[in-house]
Protein backbone atom coordinates (compact mmCIF):
# COMPACT_ATOMS: atom_id res chain seq x y z
CA UNK A 1 0.00 0.00 0.00
CA UNK A 2 1.25 3.67 -0.90
CA UNK A 3 1.81 6.10 1.64
CA UNK A 4 -1.55 8.28 1.32
CA UNK A 5 -0.45 11.95 0.64
CA UNK A 6 -0.79 14.47 3.55
CA UNK A 7 -3.81 16.47 2.99
CA UNK A 8 -5.43 19.12 6.04
CA UNK A 9 -8.70 18.79 6.68
CA UNK A 10 -10.88 21.09 8.46
CA UNK A 11 -9.81 19.36 11.67
CA UNK A 12 -13.18 19.98 13.20
CA UNK A 13 -14.64 17.15 10.85
CA UNK A 14 -12.15 14.84 11.42
CA UNK A 15 -13.11 15.09 15.01
CA UNK A 16 -16.46 14.97 14.15
CA UNK A 17 -16.22 11.94 12.40
CA UNK A 18 -13.74 10.32 14.55
CA UNK A 19 -16.46 10.42 17.51
CA UNK A 20 -19.31 9.68 15.44
CA UNK A 21 -17.32 6.31 13.89
CA UNK A 22 -16.08 5.50 17.80
CA UNK A 23 -19.88 5.54 18.21
CA UNK A 24 -21.20 3.41 15.76
CA UNK A 25 -18.94 0.77 16.35
CA UNK A 26 -20.34 0.65 19.83
CA UNK A 27 -23.57 0.82 18.86
CA UNK A 28 -23.29 -1.90 16.14
CA UNK A 29 -20.76 -4.08 18.53
CA UNK A 30 -23.48 -3.75 21.42
CA UNK A 31 -26.68 -4.68 18.94
CA UNK A 32 -24.32 -7.78 17.57
CA UNK A 33 -24.06 -8.84 21.85
CA UNK A 34 -27.71 -8.12 22.25
CA UNK A 35 -28.67 -10.77 19.57
CA UNK A 36 -26.71 -13.00 20.98
CA UNK A 37 -24.81 -12.73 17.75
CA UNK A 38 -20.75 -13.41 17.23
CA UNK A 39 -18.50 -10.12 17.57
CA UNK A 40 -17.32 -9.03 14.49
CA UNK A 41 -20.54 -11.09 12.29
CA UNK A 42 -22.14 -7.33 10.99
CA UNK A 43 -20.09 -5.25 8.99
CA UNK A 44 -20.67 -1.11 9.52
CA UNK A 45 -20.68 0.04 5.85
CA UNK A 46 -20.00 3.87 5.91
CA UNK A 47 -22.52 5.73 2.79
CA UNK A 48 -20.77 8.49 1.98
CA UNK A 49 -23.20 9.71 -1.06
CA UNK A 50 -23.54 13.55 -1.04
CA UNK A 51 -20.46 14.03 0.98
CA UNK A 52 -17.21 14.94 -0.82
CA UNK A 53 -13.83 12.67 -1.04
CA UNK A 54 -12.19 14.66 1.85
CA UNK A 55 -14.75 13.10 3.77
CA UNK A 56 -13.70 9.66 2.51
CA UNK A 57 -10.11 10.22 3.02
CA UNK A 58 -11.17 10.92 6.78
CA UNK A 59 -12.44 7.87 7.23
CA UNK A 60 -9.90 5.89 5.47
CA UNK A 61 -7.07 7.34 7.47
CA UNK A 62 -9.35 6.21 10.52
CA UNK A 63 -9.07 2.67 8.87
CA UNK A 64 -11.93 2.33 6.89
CA UNK A 65 -11.96 0.40 3.74
CA UNK A 66 -15.50 -0.24 2.43
CA UNK A 67 -17.37 2.62 1.38
CA UNK A 68 -21.30 2.78 0.25
CA UNK A 69 -22.33 4.54 -2.87
CA UNK A 70 -25.68 5.18 -4.64
CA UNK A 71 -25.31 7.28 -7.65
CA UNK A 72 -22.48 5.92 -10.52
CA UNK A 73 -20.89 9.61 -11.56
CA UNK A 74 -21.03 11.27 -7.87
CA UNK A 75 -18.73 7.59 -6.93
CA UNK A 76 -16.86 6.94 -10.00
CA UNK A 77 -15.75 10.65 -9.07
CA UNK A 78 -14.55 10.25 -5.51
CA UNK A 79 -13.40 6.20 -6.53
CA UNK A 80 -10.76 8.75 -9.18
CA UNK A 81 -10.22 11.15 -6.18
CA UNK A 82 -9.18 8.65 -3.48
CA UNK A 83 -7.09 6.92 -6.04
CA UNK A 84 -5.29 10.03 -6.69
CA UNK A 85 -4.26 10.31 -3.24
CA UNK A 86 -2.75 7.05 -3.10
CA UNK A 87 -5.49 5.80 -0.74
CA UNK A 88 -5.34 2.01 -2.07
CA UNK A 89 -7.30 -0.56 -1.66
CA UNK A 90 -10.71 0.41 -1.15
CA UNK A 91 -13.91 -1.99 -1.37
CA UNK A 92 -16.55 0.24 -2.93
CA UNK A 93 -20.42 -1.03 -2.46
CA UNK A 94 -22.96 0.29 -5.07
CA UNK A 95 -26.29 0.52 -3.12
CA UNK A 96 -28.74 2.45 -4.69
CA UNK A 97 -30.80 2.29 -7.37
CA UNK A 98 -29.35 1.46 -10.99
CA UNK A 99 -30.08 2.10 -14.35
CA UNK A 100 -29.16 -0.53 -17.02
CA UNK A 101 -27.42 2.29 -18.59
CA UNK A 102 -24.71 2.77 -15.80
CA UNK A 103 -23.97 -0.86 -15.47
CA UNK A 104 -21.13 -0.85 -17.40
CA UNK A 105 -19.68 2.02 -15.48
CA UNK A 106 -20.50 0.56 -12.13
CA UNK A 107 -18.65 -2.42 -13.02
CA UNK A 108 -15.23 -1.31 -13.17
CA UNK A 109 -15.29 0.23 -9.96
CA UNK A 110 -17.42 -1.54 -7.96
CA UNK A 111 -16.33 -4.27 -5.49
CA UNK A 112 -20.15 -5.47 -4.69
CA UNK A 113 -23.35 -3.96 -6.17
CA UNK A 114 -26.46 -4.58 -3.37
CA UNK A 115 -29.35 -3.76 -5.54
CA UNK A 116 -29.46 -5.92 -8.59
CA UNK A 117 -33.64 -6.55 -8.97
CA UNK A 118 -33.94 -7.87 -12.67
CA UNK A 119 -32.68 -9.87 -15.32
CA UNK A 120 -32.07 -7.30 -17.66
CA UNK A 121 -29.74 -5.51 -14.83
CA UNK A 122 -27.71 -8.75 -13.78
CA UNK A 123 -27.22 -9.16 -17.46
CA UNK A 124 -25.99 -5.76 -17.95
CA UNK A 125 -23.64 -6.11 -15.21
CA UNK A 126 -22.26 -8.99 -16.24
CA UNK A 127 -21.58 -7.76 -19.60
CA UNK A 128 -19.93 -4.54 -17.93
CA UNK A 129 -18.18 -6.97 -15.76
CA UNK A 130 -16.70 -8.85 -18.21
CA UNK A 131 -15.58 -6.13 -20.70
CA UNK A 132 -13.46 -4.82 -17.47
CA UNK A 133 -12.07 -8.18 -16.79
CA UNK A 134 -10.75 -8.16 -20.45
CA UNK A 135 -9.15 -5.47 -20.30
CA UNK A 136 -7.70 -5.36 -16.64
CA UNK A 137 -9.65 -2.77 -15.16
CA UNK A 138 -10.90 -5.31 -12.71
CA UNK A 139 -10.02 -9.23 -11.61
CA UNK A 140 -12.39 -10.59 -9.34
CA UNK A 141 -15.71 -11.46 -10.42
CA UNK A 142 -18.42 -8.60 -9.07
CA UNK A 143 -20.33 -9.52 -6.17
CA UNK A 144 -23.89 -9.02 -6.33
CA UNK A 145 -26.81 -8.68 -3.98
CA UNK A 146 -29.79 -8.97 -4.93
CA UNK A 147 -32.27 -6.65 -3.48
CA UNK A 148 -35.88 -7.66 -2.89
CA UNK A 149 -39.20 -5.74 -2.10
CA UNK A 150 -41.13 -6.11 1.16
CA UNK A 151 -43.90 -4.38 -0.21
CA UNK A 152 -45.67 -4.11 -3.78
CA UNK A 153 -44.12 -0.61 -4.36
CA UNK A 154 -42.46 -0.85 -7.25
CA UNK A 155 -40.55 2.75 -7.18
CA UNK A 156 -38.92 1.42 -4.38
CA UNK A 157 -36.77 -1.38 -6.16
CA UNK A 158 -36.65 -4.38 -5.51
CA UNK A 159 -37.37 -8.20 -7.07
CA UNK A 160 -40.59 -9.55 -6.11
CA UNK A 161 -40.36 -12.64 -3.41
CA UNK A 162 -41.98 -15.04 -5.71
CA UNK A 163 -39.21 -14.13 -8.43
CA UNK A 164 -36.15 -13.94 -6.85
CA UNK A 165 -34.90 -17.86 -6.79
CA UNK A 166 -34.88 -16.97 -10.40
CA UNK A 167 -32.76 -13.97 -10.69
CA UNK A 168 -30.49 -15.42 -7.98
CA UNK A 169 -29.71 -18.75 -10.50
CA UNK A 170 -29.54 -16.22 -13.50
CA UNK A 171 -26.85 -14.58 -11.47
CA UNK A 172 -24.97 -17.72 -10.21
CA UNK A 173 -25.19 -19.00 -13.98
CA UNK A 174 -23.52 -16.32 -15.87
CA UNK A 175 -19.33 -15.43 -16.00
CA UNK A 176 -18.33 -12.29 -14.01
CA UNK A 177 -21.12 -12.10 -11.02
CA UNK A 178 -20.94 -14.09 -7.85
CA UNK A 179 -24.00 -14.32 -5.85
CA UNK A 180 -23.20 -13.05 -2.43
CA UNK A 181 -26.39 -12.55 -0.78
CA UNK A 182 -29.65 -10.20 -0.05
CA UNK A 183 -30.40 -6.80 0.44
CA UNK A 184 -33.64 -4.97 1.12
CA UNK A 185 -34.91 -1.11 2.16
CA UNK A 186 -37.83 -1.97 4.44
CA UNK A 187 -40.89 0.07 3.34
CA UNK A 188 -42.64 3.14 5.44
CA UNK A 189 -45.92 1.71 6.08
CA UNK A 190 -45.03 -1.60 8.14
CA UNK A 191 -42.63 -1.92 11.12
CA UNK A 192 -38.90 -2.97 10.67
CA UNK A 193 -40.03 -5.95 12.88
CA UNK A 194 -42.00 -7.10 10.59
CA UNK A 195 -40.22 -6.07 7.45
CA UNK A 196 -36.96 -7.37 8.46
CA UNK A 197 -38.41 -10.70 10.12
CA UNK A 198 -39.91 -10.80 6.29
CA UNK A 199 -36.42 -10.64 4.83
CA UNK A 200 -34.89 -12.75 7.45
CA UNK A 201 -37.70 -15.73 6.16
CA UNK A 202 -36.41 -14.68 2.42
CA UNK A 203 -32.62 -14.99 3.27
CA UNK A 204 -33.06 -18.36 4.40
CA UNK A 205 -35.16 -19.78 1.35
CA UNK A 206 -32.42 -18.35 -1.01
CA UNK A 207 -29.35 -19.58 1.74
CA UNK A 208 -31.36 -23.33 0.98
CA UNK A 209 -30.42 -23.28 -2.93
CA UNK A 210 -27.56 -20.98 -2.59
CA UNK A 211 -25.49 -21.71 0.30
CA UNK A 212 -22.58 -19.06 -0.42
CA UNK A 213 -25.10 -16.20 -0.62
CA UNK A 214 -24.23 -15.41 3.52
CA UNK A 215 -24.55 -11.53 3.38
CA UNK A 216 -27.76 -9.91 4.62
CA UNK A 217 -27.55 -5.97 4.05
CA UNK A 218 -30.39 -4.81 6.09
CA UNK A 219 -30.65 -1.90 8.86
CA UNK A 220 -29.44 1.53 8.58
CA UNK A 221 -29.11 4.48 10.89
CA UNK A 222 -32.39 4.34 12.40
CA UNK A 223 -32.96 0.73 12.67
CA UNK A 224 -30.01 -0.66 12.69
CA UNK A 225 -30.90 -2.96 16.02
CA UNK A 226 -33.37 -3.91 14.84
CA UNK A 227 -31.67 -5.20 11.71
CA UNK A 228 -29.06 -7.15 13.54
CA UNK A 229 -31.44 -8.51 15.37
CA UNK A 230 -32.71 -10.07 12.70
CA UNK A 231 -29.83 -11.69 11.08
CA UNK A 232 -28.12 -8.47 9.39
CA UNK A 233 -24.55 -9.02 8.01
CA UNK A 234 -23.95 -5.48 7.06
CA UNK A 235 -25.73 -2.42 7.64
CA UNK A 236 -25.38 0.64 5.60
CA UNK A 237 -25.01 3.85 7.65
CA UNK A 238 -24.81 7.34 6.18
CA UNK A 239 -26.35 10.36 8.66
CA UNK A 240 -25.32 8.73 12.32
CA UNK A 241 -21.88 8.81 10.68
CA UNK A 242 -21.54 11.54 8.34
CA UNK A 243 -24.78 14.06 10.30
CA UNK A 244 -27.29 15.70 7.65
CA UNK A 245 -26.85 16.09 4.25
CA UNK A 246 -24.44 18.53 3.50
CA UNK A 247 -26.40 22.16 1.85
CA UNK A 248 -24.20 22.11 -1.07
CA UNK A 249 -25.01 18.63 -2.31
CA UNK A 250 -26.71 18.47 -5.97
C1 LIG B 1 -28.65 6.55 1.91
C2 LIG B 1 -28.83 5.10 2.06
C3 LIG B 1 -28.54 4.46 3.29
C4 LIG B 1 -28.12 5.21 4.54
O1 LIG B 1 -29.26 5.69 5.19
P1 LIG B 1 -29.17 6.52 6.55
O2 LIG B 1 -30.55 6.50 7.08
O3 LIG B 1 -28.68 7.89 6.19
O4 LIG B 1 -28.22 5.81 7.44
C5 LIG B 1 -28.70 3.09 3.34
N1 LIG B 1 -29.10 2.37 2.27
C6 LIG B 1 -29.38 2.94 1.08
C7 LIG B 1 -29.82 2.10 -0.05
C8 LIG B 1 -29.26 4.33 0.93
O5 LIG B 1 -29.55 4.89 -0.24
Amino acid sequence: MSEPSITSHAPDRADDLRSRLDGLVDRVNTATANAGRAPGSVKLLPVTKFFPASDVEILYDLGRREFGESREQEASGKVAELTASGRDGIEWHMIGRLQRNKARSVAKWAHTVHSVDSERLANALDRGASEARAVGERTAPLRVLLQVSLDADPTRGGVAPDEMLALADLVEKVESLTLAGLMAIPPLDTTPEAAFAKLAKLHASLLSQHADATELSAGMSGDLEIAVAHGSTCVRVGTALMGGRPITSP
